[in-house]
């Protein structure tokens, strides 16, 4: 099947182009999509902005371009920030992006190889600007299923009136058209008007990424969500859906980490007994204030269970933990600022996660068969914690208001020490099972990786 090229004689390498859009949650989906292409032997070009970018030493195999994108550094540290931060990179990578795509595919040999893009669903301009040169893409979305349903499904819910919401009140509403979701878990739940805009438009152009491509990778497996991988093919007709996940069982993306992991903790973990350490870690955008720090850290020290916290530099805006809360959970406890996730979560001594419920974490505790406790931030946090909790029920939502260290402390001990939590634990077991099942010989995704390789084959023109 491999032709010959007219200048070398050999085989013609075929080649796909990835572009994620910079934030650590985005990232690693989008290495682990190239490990898992790069294994069925493509070449890669990863495409990617200054902000955020990744460390090409880590990737050898690799290609790298550079796209100037004129971003200050530093994450944005609210939702419409994080919208207007996303249209930004549309926007201001469009013109370098043309131009050096342009030389890749000029280049000797260049649009011989090249067979797709693979961008991040929230890149449409840079999908655009790949299709008018003749490049197809397909798009990579590095949340759940029924996350995308909520993104396809916003326009109606405006419609039917469960959005903007007007009142407090109207949150805990069951949205009746995408059960199990309460308004509150939407992704377009805010008090602003502004921040509604923001977000409806957003979701709009993913959903438009999707529905232009070629093709839609998801990050999940067919046994964790059957009926909305159902649902989302029905609502895409046409556009082949692959659902490759858990993607980082499939091709590991420590050397995506943008921070150095602490790998000490993995020793310590060691020395800890079965199932009896809370990793807590609220992932690599999630904020909180200093006072819900300090609640927090009290309801885990005052629950005393052995804990590990993955602290990230500036997740609480500078404050720190509280003081005392060193000494009081000496030899119980180890923070540090970075760990190495995967393997914290897959590792035995783990007994639950206390997550702010991002996707990969999500996939990630539910893969090391870990119950968790999800404290959900923005975006599509709420609507996974109604999962773990409801649908999985593999785990318990903190979500609402402040936190209080009294219910932190109940909830810890439930989620680690009660027969509830057991079962829990029981659940989360079974679905690490199932995801095992699913990358495995004969396993939904390893065949759906299939598909995808030979779908990309035939768009290689
Ligand atoms: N992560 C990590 N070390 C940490 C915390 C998080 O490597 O101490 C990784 C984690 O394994 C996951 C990613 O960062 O793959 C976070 O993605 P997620 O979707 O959970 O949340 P986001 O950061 O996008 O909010």
């Amino acid at each position: 099947e491999e032709a010959s090229t007219a200048t070398t004689g050999g085989p013609r390498r075929r080649r796909v182009l990835v572009f994620p859009i910079p934030y650590q949650g985005h990232i690693n989906p989008m290495f682990q999509v190239a490990g898992l292409l790069q294994d069925r032997g493509f070449a890669v070009t990863v495409f990617h902005t200054h902000f955020n970018a990744p460390d090409p030493s880590r990737h050898p195999a690799y290609d790298f371009v550079p796209v100037p994108d004129g971003l200050p550094a530093g994450s944005p540290g609210t939702v419409a920030a994080t919208v207007e931060h996303i249209f930004a990179i549309n926007g201001s990578c469009e013109a370098p992006f043309r131009e050096r795509l342009a030389a890749l595919l000029e280049a000797p040999g260049g649009r011989d190889e090249v067979a797709c893009l693979v961008a991040d669903a929230h890149l449409l301009t840079l999908m655009d600007v790949a299709r008018q040169q003749g490049v197809p893409t397909l798009a990579l979305r590095t949340g759940s299923a029924a996350c995308f349903r909520n993104f396809m499904a916003t326009p109606m819910l405006c419609d039917k009136g469960y959005l903007p919401v007007s009142a407090e009140s109207q949150l805990d509403a069951p949205v009746r058209e995408l059960p199990p979701y309460r308004v509150r878990d939407l992704m377009a739940v805010t008090s602003s008007r502004h921040e509604h805009d923001l977000v409806c438009k957003l979701l709009a152009r993913a959903v438009e990424a999707v529905s232009t491509s070629a093709g839609f990778i998801l990050n999940t497996f067919d046994a964790l969500e059957a009926d909305d991988l159902a649902a989302t093919r029905r609502d895409l007709a046409g556009v082949p859906v692959f659902e490759v996940g858990p993607l980082h069982k499939i091709s590991p993306a420590s050397s995506s980490s943008l921070l150095p992991q602490d790998r000490s903790c993995l020793d310590w973990l060691d020395a800890q007994a079965p199932a009896s350490v809370l990793y807590i870690s609220f992932g690599s955008l999630a904020s909180m204030s200093g006072e819900d720090l300090a609640e927090a850290a009290w309801g885990v020290a005052n629950s005393r269970q052995p804990f590990l916290w993955a602290l990230r530099p500036g997740l609480a805006r500078g404050a720190a933990l509280p003081d005392g809360f060193g000494a009081e959970t000496e030899g119980r406890g180890l923070v540090v600022g970075w760990a190495p996730q995967e393997e914290v979560l897959a590792h035995g001594a783990v007994g639950g996660f206390w997550t702010h419920g991002g996707w990969n974490s999500a996939l990630e505790g539910a893969c090391g068969g870990v119950p968790m406790l999800c404290r959900p931030c923005f975006g599509d946090q709420m609507g996974n914690a109604r999962y773990v909790e409801h649908v999985w029920r593999a785990g318990i939502a903190l979500d609402g208001g402040v936190l209080e260290r009294g219910a932190v402390e109940r909830a810890v001990r439930r989620l680690m020490r009660s027969e509830e939590g057991e079962e829990m634990r029981g659940r989360a077991r079974e679905l690490g099972s199932r995801a095992a099942e699913a990358i495995a010989e004969g396993g939904s995704s390893r065949h759906s990786v299939d598909k995808l390789v030979n779908h990309i084959m035939s768009l290689w023109k």
